[in-house]
């Protein structure tokens, strides 16, 4: 009766909730399982996003149908906040379009920039969502592998011309989930003329944008010149205003993709509550402190998990956005074993690097999301219940 379709056949069992399964049947064993697999913040949402949510609460106007492409205050606070934070200029009424979270903006754009059959270039290892939405769209997901000796950013050279020609889309995501890299601008503006020389949509995933360390500030793309004619950025509050529930994101950039976005989503959806919206304008309206004051705890956190990585023998760099560590699987383990072993053994769960495609093997993904002490007991654990570790 009901079966599956060809479409979703492609599609694996998202991950996290096998994951999820097998730290519920260790918790049943009494384990005191620690959970470093999350990408879910663990700090509230700042009082004042909170408090607008209440205000906006008590006025009925509120609670109809907000606009398709939302509200205008959130739109217009969008692109102030790229004004101040980028000195990029955008229509908001045609440049920027209101998201249920960005992870629907992601996945509807596929289907709303490609037809049947078209190729969608996308990260290896990457966010799971850019390969999933693909085969939903009847598209082609092509991996660009990132590669260490790279700086895990794709070398457009490498891709097979008859690929590149198929291209109509293609996702990059700095900083990165869940390489934690970077990209400069000189890279963007690489990315921007391969794009327009091949007549690819470049679809930017910002998440991270903000979740930065160390005095770093990570750009948009829209900075580079001509950005606009190809480039659509996503942004989202959920990391860096600590609102992964409230569903909160936005798409900039190009005025014909984001139409055609609009044309998917105005089918799908009718926007995001208007509460939301409004006390997401005030988290990009205010002043950004808060912002800092969680991006301090981040390093913090990074900095302790770091040297504790090293001190059992497993050594890598400190990110400088996002709030993951991507670190080597230590000799003779491929990240799937090794990470099965960690949850076995030490009831830490860690990503395998291969959760986020083949060229993710020899790695492992740990969330900052989780308190200091706890990202010690875990690296403890693993130095005590492991003799893997040294
Ligand atoms: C968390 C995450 C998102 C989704 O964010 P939402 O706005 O909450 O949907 C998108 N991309 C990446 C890489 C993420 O890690």
């Amino acid at each position: 009766m009901v079966v599956k379709p060809q479409r979703l056949q492609n599609i694996p069992p998202y991950l996290f909730h096998e994951i999820n399964k097998k730290k519920r049947e260790l918790e049943e064993q009494g384990v005191h399982v620690i959970d470093l697999g999350i990408g879910c913040p663990d700090l509230p949402t700042p009082k004042h996003i909170v408090e607008r949510l209440k205000s906006e609460m008590d006025d009925p106007n509120n609670f109809k149908y907000p606009g398709y492409s939302g509200c205008g205050e959130f739109r217009e606070a969008v692109a102030h906040f790229y004004k101040k934070r980028f000195d990029v200029s955008l229509d908001a009424e045609s440049e920027v379009l209101a998201l249920i979270g960005s992870k629907e903006g992601i996945g509807h754009f596929i289907s709303a920039v490609i037809d049947p059959g078209d190729i969608v270039l996308i990260p290896n290892p990457g966010y799971p969502v850019y390969q999933a939405a693909t085969y939903l769209a009847n598209g082609v997901p092509y991996s660009m592998p990132l590669l260490k000796e790279n700086g895990f950013l794709p070398d457009f050279s490498s891709l097979p011309r008859d690929v590149v020609q198929k291209a109509k889309l293609m996702f990059l995501n700095y900083p990165g989930n869940p390489t934690a890299a970077v990209a400069d601008g000189h890279f963007f503006r690489e990315a921007v003329t391969f794009a327009k020389q091949n007549g690819i949509i470049i679809a930017h995933d910002a998440a991270y944008q903000m979740v930065t360390f160390d005095g770093y500030k990570a750009p948009s793309i829209l900075q580079v010149e001509g950005a606009r004619e190809v480039a659509v950025e996503f942004g989202s509050l959920s990391k860096t205003y600590n609102m992964t529930g409230w569903r909160l994101g936005y798409a900039t950039g190009n005025k014909a993709a984001l139409s055609l976005l609009s044309i998917v989503k105005s089918n799908m959806d009718t926007s995001q509550f208007l509460p939301i919206q409004k006390a997401g304008a005030t988290a990009l309206l205010s002043d950004q402190r808060c912002v800092e004051e969680y991006n301090l705890i981040y390093q913090e956190r990074q900095d302790a998990m770091i040297a504790a990585l090293r001190d059992i023998g497993i050594d890598t760099d400190a990110p400088k956005g996002s709030f993951f560590i991507w670190a080597p699987v230590p000799d003779g383990y491929t990240s799937g074993e090794f990470a099965s072993k960690v949850l076995e053994e030490a009831g830490v769960i860690v990503t395998p690097g291969t959760a986020f495609g083949e060229y993710g093997e020899g790695y492992f993904r740990i969330s900052l999301s989780v308190p200091t002490n706890k990202l010690l007991e875990a690296a403890n654990r693993m130095k005590t219940k492991l003799a893997i570790c040294r």
